[in-house]
């Protein structure tokens, strides 16, 4: 049914299929980054909420475990429709707390409904095995099964599609959830309760509680009827959950940190790499884990590309993400907008050159020009630090050893990108470079059939694809004995 943003606006807790506020009564504001007036409020919830969550979403876990997969793919579906439904009102909401230009949001919702659509068939793909057996009086079977409550984190940078790779596959399995949304942008997380409620799933399957980040976190991770913890946000945070949820042993995915190199090899198309470039770099400005951190160019291209890539910053347009036309939005908050300024003064104060941009915007609040910085080097912070913000350093290099060396300088592992006309060369780098996900000649290349996840520091397990069901699973291995045959 098409509903207004309005309805999806939930300033509660959502707990066992009830609208409830925290114990205390305390809230969070919630600031619309580009007006920075005040949305509405949250709760500031705590320990004994999510507590209260978990011991719902462990109870609704015993009945919804024994669904099956055709009944839970049938939900999903629903759910699927209600999101596309609503996916202009649902966007609408999501500019209004995060900022993002109303085309990407939708985009964005859209892509959360993929993910649904995709985890309802992949359910129901759930294979376990029938293992030849050395005992001829014995079978073996191998059996896949969901491992129980899960405990989702999610961003501020996509508080839609983050919470549906992690919703999708839990549902589809027949785990059920608790949600943490990020308190910048609580409302698209709670609008999957009204969601929820509206495609029939049962009461206490899907919770999402606000509120303190440690205090919901600690108890996610240290409550033991949570059998995985999901996160998607910084590494510094993505390592403390770790550790925290050792104690209790847990299956961890963590979506974290990226630092992504884009290379441009002398043969490539030009301007397709920076067509390329300014939708890697520019999207919710800058500020995805998968955005453009360093641009390394080869010498032969390197003036052309970057007297290009200006001309194109130059001429985006900046403004409300519900104005027409805004090609670029706000950034999340004045904190963000501070880090961006001193990498920059970083960069210009070790011979960086301003090529465009450089500084706040003329429209005020955490509105920041695009920037492009030439004669990037290595001493410069934003060389293992994320921006997270509309700056692009562009860093020269000769030869392609070189550009794969500092491309792989780094602790992260998330997303690179490079281009090149030559074939060989798009072998030799693809497998040269450390990285869970690679563009070649693309700088959009994430989609629900594909696993998502990064190496190194950027993460553990994959989000999408058919990989991204298995971390919800246990596999058992039954032995079924004295058969006498
Ligand atoms: P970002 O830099 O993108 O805000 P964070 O890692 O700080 O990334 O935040 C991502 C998510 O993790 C948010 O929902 C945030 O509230 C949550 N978070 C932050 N600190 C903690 C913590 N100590 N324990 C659990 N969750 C946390």
């Amino acid at each position: 049914m098409l509903q207004k943003t309005s309805h999806f606006l939930r300033q509660a807790n959502f707990i066992d299929g009830a609208w409830v506020e925290a114990d205390s009564g305390n809230t969070i504001d919630v600031i619309n980054p580009a007006t920075g007036s005040k949305i509405g409020t949250v709760p500031r919830s705590g320990t004994a909420e999510t507590r209260r969550a978990i011991e719902a979403a462990e109870t609704a876990f015993q009945s919804w475990k024994r669904t099956s997969a055709d009944h839970r793919a049938k939900l999903l579906r629903k759910l699927h429709d209600a999101i596309m439904d609503n996916q202009d009102a649902l966007a609408e909401l999501l500019v209004m707390e995060q900022g993002k230009p109303l085309a990407e949001a939708k985009g964005e919702v859209g892509m959360s409904a993929a993910y649904v659509l995709w985890y309802a068939e992949e359910g129901r793909r759930v294979y376990g095995d029938v293992v030849p057996s050395p005992w001829a009086d014995r079978r073996i079977l191998v059996t896949k099964e969901p491992v129980g409550v899960i405990g989702a984190i999610t961003p501020w940078n996509f508080p839609s599609s983050m919470l549906a790779r992690k919703l999708g596959p839990a549902l589809a399995s027949g785990c059920t959830a608790v949600a943490k949304p990020a308190s910048q942008t609580p409302y698209s997380g709670l609008a999957w309760g009204v969601l929820c409620e509206e495609a029939g799933f049962p009461k206490g399957v899907v919770n999402i509680v606000t509120g303190s980040a440690s205090e919901i976190g600690d108890e996610l991770c240290g409550n033991p009827l949570v059998r995985k913890i999901t996160f998607t946000g910084s590494t510094e945070v993505g390592k403390l959950l770790i550790q925290k949820a050792a104690g209790t042993v847990k299956k961890v995915s963590m979506e974290l940190g990226g630092n992504a190199p884009f290379l441009v090899f002398d043969d490539a198309d030009l301007d397709r790499a920076v067509a390329g470039a300014v939708a890697a770099k520019y999207r919710n400005s800058g500020q995805t884990c998968v955005c453009t951190n360093r641009f390394f160019v080869q010498a032969g291209i390197y003036d052309k590309f970057v007297e290009k890539l200006a001309g194109a910053a130059k001429a985006l347009k900046v403004g409300p993400g519900l104005e027409e036309g805004t090609q670029q939005g706000p950034l999340i908050d004045g904190k963000a907008v501070e880090k961006v300024e001193e990498l920059i003064a970083d960069a210009t104060g070790k011979g960086g050159r301003l090529a465009a941009g450089g500084a706040r915007h003329a429209l005020g609040g955490t509105f920041f020009e695009p920037t492009v910085i030439a004669e990037a080097t290595p001493q410069m912070r934003f060389m293992q630090e994320e921006i997270f913000g509309p700056v692009a350093p562009v860093f020269r290099f000769d030869k392609e050893e070189e550009g794969v060396g500092l491309a792989n300088d780094t602790a992260f592992g998330l997303a690179c990108y490079f281009y090149t006309g030559d074939l060989g060369r798009a072998f030799r780098v693809m497998e040269g470079l450390r990285y869970g996900l690679v563009g070649v000649n693309e700088g959009i290349i994430t989609t629900v059939e594909a696993p998502f996840g990064g190496l190194k520091e950027s993460g553990l397990g994959k989000e999408g694809g058919h990989q991204g069901i298995e971390d919800y699973l246990d596999t058992k291995y039954v032995c079924i004995g004295g058969l006498g045959l």
